[in-house]
């Protein structure tokens, strides 16, 4: 029992990225959207010419590139993600599938598609998700190690099952946990809690072996063309009104996440406002503004407030999204919430409930 134990740890953490799969040269799909790592001053770079630029490219694997998009991170719309996520689907789960697929993608929001793409992409074959904070041709540019580093990443048999990924800057970062946390740094991601997934060291790919992959890639797949509904964010601060809740959802949200203070506490007007709301119908998940840590029990799930437990504003946000487009009663997401935030922190609501 303790030699697999430690036979699973030596190959976790000291497999190696070869471009080669199963015996053979890797096959990877490279999907460019834009964003930094292509904005050349003379104009964007194609993602043939991101390939282009790589040297030793063609130990890295055998790879097909697509320009899917050629735009700010921030440009893009959820039509153009849903679109996105299912020709993802679509390349992975061919008959002849590549080992893995890459997608370039600006910083800004890259967290986002992260978490959007592991959410309905299924696996086992890894997407790896991948920018830069440096344009091309700027000192110390970083988009050419970055791009590097996801296609080897992307071809690591080490890399299955484990969903969407994203590196940047040397580390590989789980898309459950990944966030940009600075504006300009190169080190600008990292994870909540401290630990990256793994890393890319000298072409070399490991992960830890506490790395989670939770909840199973794919979770809710967007099987058809369907019109993703809008949830909008709203945050909890020193006096913060609850108009702005009510004048949202009459702007036509189909959901409210708010970023609650500490544990999740909403200013009694954003309290009055988020029961009313979802009395009518409108779920509101109430997450945490502090970047770490568990919302307990709300104290409104008999009217639809729903805790969004260890889930992020920006990661709340894009699975009420999901769980609305499938219709998804309101009961059932408070259940969903529950179990995807349950499945990922390991953290579960202290006995009790409340803080406040
Ligand atoms: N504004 C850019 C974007 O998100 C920033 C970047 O790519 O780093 O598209």
């Amino acid at each position: 029992m303790i030699g697999r134990a430690l036979l699973l740890f030596v190959l976790t953490l000291g497999a190696t990225a070869p471009a080669v799969a199963a015996g053979r040269t890797a096959r990877l799909v490279l999907i460019a959207t834009g964003g930094t790592i292509a904005n050349d001053p003379h104009g964007r770079l194609s993602a043939d010419e991101l390939v282009e630029q790589l040297p030793g490219r063609a130990s890295l694997g055998q790879i097909t590139t697509e320009s899917f998009a050629n735009a700010s991170s921030t440009a893009l719309s959820l039509d153009d993600w849903s679109r996105l996520s299912r020709h993802v689907t679509s390349i992975l789960t061919a008959t002849d599938a590549p080992d893995g697929v890459v997608v370039t993608s600006g910083t800004d929001t890259l967290e986002e598609l992260a978490w959007f793409l592991h959410l309905t992409v299924p696996g086992p074959r890894p997407v790896v998700v991948v920018g830069a904070m440096r344009r091309p041709g700027t000192l110390g540019e970083d988009g050419p190690r970055n791009l590097a580093d996801a296609l080897r990443v992307a071809a690591a048999a080490v890399s299955r099952d484990r969903g969407t990924l994203v590196v940047m800057h040397g580390q590989v970062h789980s898309a459950w946990s990944v966030r940009k946390h600075h504006t300009t740094s190169l080190s600008a991601f990292d994870e909540a809690g401290g630990v990256s997934a793994g890393a890319v060291t000298a072409g070399r790919v490991t992960y830890r072996p506490s790395a989670v992959v939770r909840p199973a890639p794919g979770l809710l797949q967007i099987a058809t063309d369907v019109t993703l509904p809008r949830v909008d964010i709203l945050e909890t601060y020193q006096g913060a009104d609850g108009d702005l809740i009510e004048a949202a959802a009459g702007a036509g949200a189909a959901g409210i996440v708010i970023a609650g203070a500490g544990a999740g506490s909403l200013t009694p007007s954003q309290a009055t406002a988020a029961r009313r709301i979802a009395r009518a119908g409108i779920p509101v998940v109430v997450a945490s503004r502090t970047g770490d840590g568990l919302v307990g029990p709300v104290g409104g799930e008999d009217v639809g407030l729903v805790s969004a437990g260890a889930l992020s504003p920006l990661r709340a946000r894009l699975l009420l999204i999901l769980a609305l487009a499938r219709q998804t009663p309101i009961e059932e997401i408070g259940r969903l919430f529950a179990s995807v935030s349950a499945a990922n922190s390991g953290l579960r609501p202290i006995a009790g409930g409340r803080s406040r």
